[in-house]
């Protein structure tokens, strides 16, 4: 008998929740629901630093909005659990102590001074970068004697020579020579396991039994590989899918598109519009159709028919699908319902009216003044964003403003207040020279309702499209960042502002 399809996606609870992971999500899901089996959702958070609560929180909301419900996973348990990474450290231990046993992995205890040098000199000689196996030659009562006092990690011992052949649903035979392979870390000097070894353990205990993921780990499959031998597992089936793409064909980024799902949420998308483009990235249903539901999809999927050319994540493509499931897809009874769940609903409206009382007089003064929070992108004029200032430093202020809150951890007013007070400081302005400019970018106009309250309420996702809007207006008008001015900005702003971008 075949164990029954299981899936999952596996995203690591570190910012805004991404499109791709909707994306992986639709297809495992699928795959998993075509043949009767289960999709499972892990959280992997492993990196303790970037990892967050309220991070993951946002994968079970964002996910549960774009329609994508999974059978067991953090939030509603399983026979497979636990299903967070942070609470299995136990069990990688004991698979990481099985490797070290026998002599499949080893501790290495190079300082990073030393892996910095000869990486440098790797480079300078053109090689692919790869620890020299330097710590290989310890013996087994050394390397045991120095672990009780020296700080160390444990690497995989890979083959030198030769070439790891694995299959790919999709591509076939994929071959990868070993010597391009690092000796990956399997376990830090904090004692977690990297995704490499939590992500092939998690896979065998909860029983996946295809994996359907991102074209970008492709390069990790020898190391997988490697590890299910190890261990003396079956590996389950592999299927990479292709990327998704800018319309300028480089790879889907938020500096070119909206990536957050909540962006969809926010800009008055609907759900199973957005599910829908997703399900014709990279794939065609076999009558062609352009318009079908999540059943639909899933009653002929075939993971053979996903096409390898980088799928277009197009906006205005998806744009058109959304009228096409406003008109034909619903009633227009439906379609109010549906409004008025979106923003027109107590909750947001409640927040806005504090904010609009001050200066209204009649109702019909509310909508013009609030529109900024229903638009999906207001419009004004360039000479409105330059205002009184010099000519290079919108620009200027406008990328430290969308550096400076993507570091925020909490989006609410107090929060995004002393963020641009922070700003004025350092850069020796007024808070009043400083803000028109964010007015304009975020509200269309100099006189609107109070500015940190409605970033607050159009929340992370909106506010810097917004901000790359107005980036790309200045750019338009000969008054943007060049790529050498974003360079030298990024340094000027990790010295004065103390910190390091991602
Ligand atoms: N944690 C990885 C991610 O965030 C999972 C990759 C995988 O599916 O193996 O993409």
């Amino acid at each position: 008998m075949t164990a029954p399809v299981r899936t999952r996606i596996a995203p690591s609870p570190t910012g805004a929740p991404h499109l791709g992971t909707a994306y992986m999500a639709l297809f495992n899901l699928a795959y998993a629901r075509k043949h009767g089996g289960q999709f499972i959702l892990r959280i992997e958070d492993t990196d303790q630093q970037r990892s967050s609560t309220e991070s993951e929180q946002a994968i079970f909301d964002a996910l549960k909005w774009a329609g994508i419900q999974w059978d067991e996973g953090p939030d509603c348990g399983g026979d497979h659990g636990p299903y967070r990474q942070s609470e299995r450290l136990d069990i990688y231990e004991k698979e990481i102590n099985r490797l070290l046993e026998q002599g499949d992995a080893y501790r290495c205890f190079c300082s990073t001074e030393r892996l910095n040098e000869l990486r440098a000199q790797q480079m300078a000689d053109k090689q692919t970068p790869r620890y020299d196996g330097h710590c290989l030659s310890l013996s087994a009562e050394e390397s045991v004697k120095r672990a009780q006092s020296e700080p160390h990690v444990v690497r995989m011992k890979i083959p030198d020579s030769g070439t790891c052949q694995f299959h790919d649903e999709l591509r076939g035979e994929v071959s990868i020579e070993w010597s391009q392979i690092d000796h990956q870390v399997i376990r830090k000097s904090d004692g977690f396991p990297t995704y490499h070894l939590a992500n092939v353990v998690d896979d065998h205990y909860m029983g996946i039994t295809h994996v359907i993921r991102g074209e970008e780990w492709i390069s990790s499959g020898p190391k997988h590989i490697l590890l299910y031998q190890q261990l003396g597992w079956d590996a389950p089936v592999f299927t990479h899918l292709p990327l998704l793409r800018n319309p300028d064909k480089s790879k889907l980024s938020k500096r070119k598109n909206p990536t957050g799902i909540f962006y969809f949420r926010d800009a008055g998308f609907l759900p199973e519009a957005l599910l829908n483009y997703l399900g014709m990235m990279g794939y065609t249903l076999p009558d062609q159709r352009e318009i079908f539901s999540l059943d639909e999809l899933v009653d002929t999927f075939d993971l053979k028919r996903i096409s390898l050319g980088g799928p277009i994540f197009d906006l205005a493509k998806l744009k058109w699908l959304n009228g096409r499931y406003l008109r034909e897809k619903l009633e227009p009874a439906q379609v109010v319902d549906r409004l008025l769940q979106w923003k027109a609903n107590p909750d947001v409206l409640g927040k806005i009216m504090p904010l609009a009382l001050q200066r209204l007089e009649t109702f019909s003064d509310f909508f013009p003044l609030a529109q900024f929070i229903f638009n999906e992108q207001p419009d004004y004029a360039i000479e409105e964003l330059t205002g009184k200032f010099e000519p290079e430093q919108p620009a200027r202020l406008l990328k430290i403003a969308e550096w400076e809150l993507e570091k925020l951890s909490k989006w609410d007013r107090d929060a995004i207040s002393s963020l641009f007070q922070k700003i004025a400081d350092i850069e020796e302005m007024k808070l009043k020279q400083l803000l028109p400019l964010f007015f304009v970018a975020i509200s269309g106009s100099t006189v609107s309702l109070p500015l940190f309250d409605g970033i607050s309420i159009l929340g992370p996702d909106i506010t810097r499209m917004r901000f790359r809007h107005a980036l790309e207006k200045l750019t338009d008008h000969g008054q943007g960042l060049s790529k050498k001015g974003v360079k030298k900005l990024e340094k000027e702003y990790a010295s004065s502002y103390g910190n390091r971008i991602d």
